[in-house]
């Protein structure tokens, strides 16, 4: 399977969510200025951010230098709170868990794949883990 994010391979930092202790990547400043809501998109410092994706935890963002901005702050609150799947083309991750048929299951897949491929997918922005959403597919392939 091809990865979006390839050509800009992401600095494989992690941290532990201060909150959670779930282990979190960092994330381009970016990311953050699209998914921090107004006005609190106003409030960020630049520094290195780390995404927590523990849906149950409401941190978000947090740095090192100790900022942290909570999932309800961040314009893709409701989708994760509703597991999205891919945040490029707004499939839930049940819409691709209870396609009809297998077939179904595998068009959805490879449209996403496609478009990715294609160059036509906003990752980077558009979710919040700063992450390609491809990522989450294989995840749920395994499942
Ligand atoms: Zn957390």
């Amino acid at each position: 399977m091809s990865d979006c994010c390839a050509n800009n391979p992401p600095k494989a930092t992690t941290q532990v969510c201060p909150q959670c202790k779930t282990n979190c990547k960092n994330v381009e400043m970016r990311t953050l200025y699209h998914q921090v809501k107004f006005p609190e998109n106003q409030g960020i410092i630049s520094n290195s951010h780390y995404f927590c994706p523990s849906k149950n935890c409401a941190t978000a963002y947090f740095s090192i230098a100790g900022n942290n901005i909570p999932k309800q702050h961040l314009t893709t609150y409701r989708d994760i709170q509703n597991d999205k799947l891919c945040y490029c083309f707004n499939i839930d991750a049940a819409d691709y868990l209870t396609a009809p048929s297998t077939n179904r299951a595998e068009t959805i897949k490879h449209f996403v794949m496609l478009r990715t491929k294609s160059g036509e997918c906003a990752c980077e922005i558009r979710n919040p883990s700063g992450q390609c959403c491809l990522a989450r597919f294989k995840q749920l392939d395994k499942m």
